[in-house]
C-alpha cells in the first residue's frame, strides 16, 4: 500500500509518501515561520491562506521526487487535529478531493500520534511497548504506549507546553519568533548554575507538568540585570542556560519517574522540542541508570512535517481504516480516543 501525506495543522506545509515495500519516497516541507516572525507568533488566517497557495504545488512535488506519476497513489491521508481550524481545513479538503478524484480512500490522522510515530521512521525504531515523552510547541505530555493506536496518557502540562515556554521565554529575551532553538543555542554560552530556576511541580507525586511559573521567574531575572532595558550578552546566556536546564531537567525526572512507573525498557522523545541536544543529552544519561533504551526522530521528523503523517496514515490504511466523505477536522482532539490498529 501507497499513502500520500498531508500536514497543515500549523505554520508547515508538508507531504510525504509512504509505501510498504520502498518505505519513505518523499518528504517535502514548506515553513511560515518567516511570514509569522513579523508578528511574533502565527497568525491563523495567514497560515490557512499560505497553505493554499503552497499546499498543490508541493503534492506534485512529493510525487515527482518519488518517480511517480501524479495520483499513483493507494489512499490519501491528512492531519484532522488537533490544530488551527482553518489551517485544518485546507489539508482535509484538499486530501479527501483528491482522493475522491483518484478514486482511492482519505484518512484523516492524529497530529500528535504523528509526532509519536516519527521515530518509527528511523532505521531502528523502539520496539513495543515504550513510554512517550511528546514535547511539541502545543502538547507536553507522556504517553504509555502499549501496542500501535493505544495509548494511555500518564500526565501532561496544566498550563504551557514545553515548547511554548522555550517561545514565550526566547520572545522576553528579544529574540526573533519561534525563539525556542535561538535561545537553546544562546543557552551553550551560558554558565551552568549562576541561575537556578525552579522545577516546577517535581516534589509532589505524579506525572503532570507546570511551566508558566517558570516564565515569570524569569522574566523577574530579566528586569534584574537590564541595564537601560538591555540585559548584557553573558548576562543573557547564563540565564538562558538557567532556564534550558530547569525545563530539562523537569521533564527528564518526569520521564525517569515514568519509565519506574510503567516498568517499559523504552524511551521514546517526539515533537520540536526533542531537537534540543540538552535535552536528549540528559535522557541518554537516565535511561543508561534505568538500563533503558532512548530513541528519537531526526531533527528534521522532530518539528512538523508531511512523514510523520503519511507514515500514521499508512500504518491505518493498511488495515482498512477510513474516514467518510464530510471534512471531519477536530481542533480539539484527545489523543487517548484513537482506535486501536490491529492487523
Ligand atoms: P503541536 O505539535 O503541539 O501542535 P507545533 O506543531 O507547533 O505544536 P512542533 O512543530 O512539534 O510544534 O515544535 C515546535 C516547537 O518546538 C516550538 O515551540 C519550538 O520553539 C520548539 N523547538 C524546536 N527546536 C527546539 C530546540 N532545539 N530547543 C527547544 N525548543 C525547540
Ligand atoms: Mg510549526
Ligand atoms: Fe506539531
Amino acid at each position: 500500500m501507497r499513502v500520500l501525506g498531508i500536514e497543515t495543522s500549523c505554520d508547515e506545509t508538508g507531504v510525504a509518501i509512504y509505501d510498504s515495500e520502498r518505505g519513505l519516497m518523499s518528504h517535502v516541507l514548506y515553513s511560515q515561520v518567516k511570514m509569522h516572525a513579523e508578528f511574533g507568533g502565527v497568525v491563523p488566517e495567514l497560515a490557512s491562506r499560505d497553505h493554499i497557495r503552497k499546499l498543490l504545488p508541493l503534492i506534485k512535488e512529493a510525487f515527482a521526487k518519488a518517480g511517480l506519476k501524479l495520483g499513483e497513489v493507494d489512499g490519501v491521508a491528512y492531519t484532522a487535529g488537533p490544530g488551527l481550524v482553518g489551517a485544518l481545513m485546507v489539508g482535509a479538503a484538499t486530501a479527501r478531493s483528491l482522493a475522491f478524484g483518484w478514486g482511492v480512500p482519505a484518512l484523516g490522522v492524529h497530529h500528535m500520534e504523528g509526532h509519536l510515530l516519527a521515530p518509527m521512521l528511523e532505521e531502528v525504531p523502539p520496539p513495543y511497548p515504550f513510554v512517550t515523552l511528546l514535547v511539541s510547541g502545543g502538547h507536553t505530555m507522556l504517553v504509555d504506549v502499549q501496542s500501535p493506536g493505544c495509548y494511555s496518557i500518564l500526565g501532561e502540562t496544566l498550563d504551557d507546553a514545553a515548547g511554548e515556554a522555550f517561545d514565550k521565554t526566547a520572545k522576553m529575551m528579544g529574540l526573533p519568533y519561534p525563539g525556542g532553538p535561538m535561545l537553546s543555542k544562546i543557552a551553550c554560552k551560558g554558565e551552568v548554575g549562576r541561575f537556578k530556576f525552579p522545577r516546577p511541580m517535581v516534589d509532589r507525586p505524579g506525572l503532570d507538568f507546570s511551566f508558566s511559573g517558570l516564565k515569570t521567574a524569569v522574566r523577574l531575572v530579566i528586569a534584574d540585570h537590564a541595564e537601560n532595558e538591555v540585559v548584557p550578552e553573558q548576562d543573557m546566556a547564563d540565564i538562558a542556560c538557567g532556564f534550558q536546564e530547569a525545563v530539562v531537567d523537569t521533564l527528564a525526572i518526569k520521564c525517569r519517574r515514568a519509565l519506574q512507573q510503567t516498568g517499559h525498557k523504552n524511551l521514546v522523545i517526539a515533537g520540536g522540542v526533542s531537537a534540543n541536544s540538552r535535552l536528549r543529552e540528559r535522557l541518554a544519561d537516565i535511561v543508561k541508570k534505568e538500563r533503558c533504551q532512548l530513541f528519537y526522530p531526526r531533527a528534521e521528523f522532530c518539528t512538523d512535517n508531511g512523514a510523520m503523517i503519511a507514515y500514521a496514515g499508512w500504518l491505518r490504511m493498511r488495515v482498512g481504516q477510513q474516514s467518510g466523505y464530510e471534512l471531519n477536522i477536530k481542533p480539539r482532539w484527545p489523543l487517548n480516543t484513537l482506535d486501536p490498529i490491529q492487523e
